[in-house]
């Protein structure tokens, strides 16, 4: 049987931190990815990492810190989180920011995005940071990455302590051995049907937009041994997708936190549009036909952000997924709303604007503590039919600080670590967005630093 000192399941970002800190400390590691590439979700997402006190945001002007980003961590995720995660985050964050640009992880901007008190959306570009990683694990010789080796369960030895990989290769079962720990790091379940059917049924009408392997296969190694697990109950899909979206490429736009606002068939605000978009997809799918649309003017149309995965408004309308219209009365025929309700909600907001006094939804802001909303005035106006996609499920096992796999009393697994989506307790009822990316570098890398710790089993 093939030995070493850690078997890494999954080679999304969480993964290849874990493999590169493995590497570079020396230790004999096996990387286990049951595709054909690396990448999973990671190369899919938008490429957003929340750190504060960066050298980006000293250049930028703003004033960040740790302590800031917790607290919005810990307002959007309704005090929910476990803070020990929370804190470990924080103690780490920084330094791994620091840590990836020493590797060459390119960030090439900074944006004000969801949960955020202020710019903090680092942006990647998610394939050449897995790039980047998986060239420096090729010139470490001590590191192994199998394709298309699906890890399949985990075994224990006599002391209850996780020892053994059983993985899969050309269709025939391999078993090898991890001295020191095995780390899972195998994703969510955006893509299985039954997890989500079992455990986020109220998303059964939401496109599904993950990795090609996510269908919880940790998730359900670590319940095999005893792990628990945490934030199930907040699963939620993220609101902004155009209904026809297949993949989140060029077909997502949040102008909302640009100052646009959200109306359903019946051309009526629905929700205070600052808060996360986790949270608008919930009140997005409780619409008459959970038909809803973004709509603003050129105000906000002048906002877009060239290249941006997020806020590209004018790529939306140079792939004709706008309406576009002069007059509100074009607009509401365009998207069949009815005119008067239309005009009545754009008014009402505007005074509210104006008044600095959201009657009817509360907004005060752009996006969480973020920006001022401006009056829908200015022609053209625009509409973008939105949709929920379920994209990472932010719930799943729960870990310690020291990203050590739990039982049901908190107690851990032994030889069981994991890190990245496949874990919950970190974003409670609410993700602050690029936590999770950032969670993944920051417990992909403690999971090795503990591991490596441990003393070896024979
Ligand atoms: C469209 C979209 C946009 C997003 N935008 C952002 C954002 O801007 N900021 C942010 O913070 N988060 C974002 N997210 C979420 C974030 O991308 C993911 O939570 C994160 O990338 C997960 O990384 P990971 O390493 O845990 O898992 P993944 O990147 O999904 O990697 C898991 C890997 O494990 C492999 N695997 C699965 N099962 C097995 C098995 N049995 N054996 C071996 N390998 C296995 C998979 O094939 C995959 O390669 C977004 C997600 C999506 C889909």
């Amino acid at each position: 049987m093939e030995s070493y000192d850690l078997i890494i399941l999954g080679g999304g970002l969480a993964g290849m931190c874990a493999a590169v800190e493995a590497g570079e400390a020396g230790a004999r590691v096996l990387l286990l990815e049951k595709q054909d590439e690396l990448g999973g979700s990671t190369v899919l997402s938008s490429g957003y990492m929340a750190f504060a006190g960066t050298d980006m945001q000293e250049k930028e002007g703003t004033i960040d810190s740790t302590e800031s980003l917790m607290d919005d961590m810990i307002e959007v995720g309704g005090g929910a989180n476990d803070p020990a995660l929370v804190i470990a985050y924080g103690q780490h964050q920084l330094e791994t920011y620091n840590w990836l640009v020493n590797h060459g992880i390119e960030f090439r901007s900074l944006e004000a995005v969801s949960g955020h008190s202020v710019p903090r959306g680092h942006i990647i570009d998610p394939h050449q940071a897995i790039q980047t990683l998986y060239r420096r694990v090729k010139q470490l010789s001590n590191v192994t990455i199998l394709f298309d080796a699906p890890a399949k369960r985990l075994l224990e030895n006599d002391d209850g302590r996780i020892d053994r990989v059983i993985y899969e290769v050309e269709g025939a079962e391999q078993t090898a051995k991890a001295s020191k720990g095995v780390i899972i790091a195998s994703g969510g379940f955006a893509k299985s049907e039954e997890l989500l059917s079992q455990f986020a049924p109220q998303l059964k009408g939401a496109l599904r937009i993950g990795g090609r392997g996510n269908y919880g296969d940790g998730l359900r190694m670590a319940c095999e041994h005893g792990g628990w697990l945490k934030d199930l109950p907040y699963l939620n899909g993220t609101y902004g997708f155009h209904p026809t979206a297949a993949g989140p490429v060029k077909s997502q736009g949040l102008a909302f936190y640009k100052g646009a606002i959200m109306v359903n068939q019946l051309g009526k605000r629905f929700v205070n549009e600052s808060i996360s978009y986790k949270l608008l997809g919930k009140a997005a799918f409780e619409q008459p036909d959970c038909v809803t649309f973004q709509v603003w003017d050129q105000i906000v149309m002048d906002k877009s952000v060239h290249d941006d995965p997020l806020y590209d408004l004018q790529l939306l309308k140079r792939r004709r997924l706008l309406y576009q219209a002069d007059t509100l009365e074009d607009l509401a025929d365009c998207i069949d709303v009815p005119l008067d309700v239309l005009e009545e909600t754009i008014s009402r907001y505007n005074q509210g604007v104006l008044d600095g006094e959201d009657a009817d939804f509360g907004r005060k802001t752009l996006t969480h503590n973020y920006g001022k909303p401006t009056p829908i005035e200015k022609a053209p106006f625009y509409a973008f039919e939105s949709t929920v996609a379920m994209l990472a499920t932010y719930a799943g096992v729960s870990v310690n600080p020291e990203a050590k796999v739990v039982n049901p009393f908190g107690e851990p697994i032994l030889g069981l670590f994991a890190a990245g989506e496949v874990t919950g307790g970190f974003h409670g009822a609410g993700y602050m967005t690029g936590s999770s990316l950032g969670k993944c570098a920051v417990f992909g890398r403690i999971a090795v630093q503990v591991a490596l710790k441990e003393v070896a089993v024979k």
